[in-house]
């Protein structure tokens, strides 16, 4: 007979979710209302404006996808491409393959630039591609490939991009809120993220953004959308159409209560979700937003000098290393399965495995949003090394500790 569910507790420091704040879950929690009260029309509003900051953007198409981050990928896609277009796209790891098999599913014509698993994407490369396809209409990239710790430059790839007439598309799943990432400042035309990374907020939803070129391409397509779900054309009535914020100055109501009415119904949205969605994303306003990168910096920082020191390796060269998403390399001999079994049974602590090619090779050690905290990074190197020590390998949990601790004392 089922019973109700009651997960075990968990530190998730895996690849996402990641843990998620008490406040978060206290604000899930809160009494449900229709999807168009007045009251939950105008915390969509503030969704779009505290988006709008963790973009760092001013782009009126700034939303949530009711949806996790693959249905983020595929509403930029399906909107931006249609059979035929040419995308070029630039592929460091798994996600990358991802955006190759939206494209194929549309009908586009997806040119692949292809990099080493664990670098960055090479802007010459994408630059050279572009050149030999200058009908190229939009040039695809994961700016956090998640699969492999690597981190890419999507400043210069989106010059590249608006320097070749090409559209820009950014994955931002798992930068958004943990690395310096300007959708503006970097001329960014299309960009989704995921919910359930460094925002720490619970999974299943995907902020995107969209820039007036962007808007311009998908108001002006020959087709409509194959997705009804995803087609923007319909969701910007629901949530950055008629009824934005920023028309609300303009009915002549101090907040927009007319504009807010004229809402069009296109689906439900997920009132709750979207509760603690707004919740995440104050917490990361009255943080600030570099200091949360800052944050994520310094406690990626402590966590490398444990690991160096407990002799274990991180394969992702440091210049392009993302704080948020530590691949680490260990020897052969160590039974990665066995490993991660006991790190979950005896401390509640959940790691990833490689993917892909990394698969055997690298744990994928996340410290995402509210889980990159010192308690974490110290419980984790612990664990790491007393259970490597257990299952007959060389490890020196103090030595780690130290260095980590270290690090901290000189940045305190
Ligand atoms: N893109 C990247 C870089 C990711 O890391 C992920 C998920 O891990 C996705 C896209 C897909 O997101 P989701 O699993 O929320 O659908």
């Amino acid at each position: 007979m089922p019973v109700p569910f009651h997960p075990p507790e968990r530190i998730l420091l895996g690849p996402g979710p990641s843990e998620v704040s008490p406040r978060v879950l206290e604000a899930l929690s809160r009494p449900t209302v229709g999807h168009l009260d007045p009251a939950f029309l105008g915390l969509m509003d503030e969704v779009q404006a505290l988006l709008r900051y963790a973009f760092k953007t001013a782009t009126p198409l700034t939303f949530c996808v009711s949806a996790p981050g693959s249905a983020g990928m595929e509403t930029v896609f399906v909107n931006l491409l249609e059979p035929g277009d040419k995308v070029i796209i630039c592929r460091n790891g798994v996600f990358g393959g991802r955006m190759q098999e939206n494209a194929r599913r549309i009908g586009a014509e997806a040119v692949m630039v292809e990099d080493d698993w664990g670098g960055p994407v090479s802007p010459e490369k994408a630059e050279a591609a572009m050149k030999k396809h200058p009908d190229a209409k939009a040039l695809a990239f994961v700016h956090a490939e998640t699969s492999t710790g690597a981190r890419s430059d999507a400043e210069a790839l989106c010059a590249l991009a608006a320097r070749h007439g090409c559209l820009s598309i950014v994955d931002a799943v798992t930068s958004l809120g943990g690395i310096p990432l300007e959708v503006d400042g970097w001329g960014m035309d299309a960009v989704y993220s995921g919910s359930q990374k460094c925002l720490s907020c619970v999974p299943g939803l995907s902020p995107v953004s969209f820039s007036a070129r962007a808007v311009e391409v998908i108001r002006s397509r020959r087709k409509p959308v194959q997705s009804w779900f995803l087609d923007l054309n319909l969701v910007m009535d629901y949530w950055g159409g008629k009824g934005s914020a920023k028309d609300g100055a303009k009915d002549g109501t101090k907040d927009g209560t007319k504009a807010k009415r004229r809402r069009a119904y296109h689906h439900t949205a997920p009132v709750n979700s979207l509760y603690a969605l707004h919740e995440s994303l104050l917490i990361l306003q009255e943080e600030g937003l570099e200091n949360a990168w800052a944050r994520h910096a310094r406690n990626h920082r402590a966590f490398a000098a444990g690991i160096e020191a407990l002799d274990l390796h991180l394969p992702v060269e440091e210049s392009f290393r993302l704080p948020q998403l530590n691949a680490v390399g260990f020897p052969a001999a160590v039974d990665d399965a066995a490993l991660r079994d006991t790190l979950l049974q005896d401390y509640g602590l959940e790691i990833g495995s490689g993917l892909g090619a990394l698969a055997g090779k690298v744990w994928r050690i996340g410290l995402m949003g509210h889980g990159s905290r010192r308690p974490n990074v110290l419980l984790c190197l612990s664990a790491l090394g007393n259970t490597l020590h257990r299952l007959g390998h060389q490890a020196d949990t103090t030595a780690a500790l130290t260095a980590a601790e270290s690090v901290y004392a000189s940045t305190d």
